[in-house]
């Protein structure tokens, strides 16, 4: 289901960005430096959700009590509460 995240910090339609920890991160180095690489392609594997922020100012989203959001059915409750999800139709 499509959702508007209306930031509270910044006051923003913002989109939501999901924070893991604890993951393993492979990349594609297409070329190098002595002090540096450049990346293409790169893949994650595991990760546990940290939480999520907002992707235009980083605001970490809290629930109504102020404890940090970290599984997709407390997001969707929260995002549900704030009447912003949208069905396709
Ligand atoms: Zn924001």
């Amino acid at each position: 289901m499509d959702y508007k995240f209306f930031c509270p910090r910044c006051s923003g339609d913002c989109s939501i960005e999901e924070v893991l920890v604890d993951v393993v991160m492979a990349s594609v180095i297409t070329s190098i430096e002595r002090d540096c690489a450049d990346y293409g392609d790169y893949s994650t594997d595991g990760g546990v959700i940290d939480h999520f922020q907002c992707l235009n100012c980083g605001f970490t989203i809290l629930d109504e009590e102020g404890r940090v959001i970290s599984d997709y059915e407390l997001l969707y409750d929260y995002l549900e509460e704030f009447h912003t999800l949208e069905d396709d139709e």
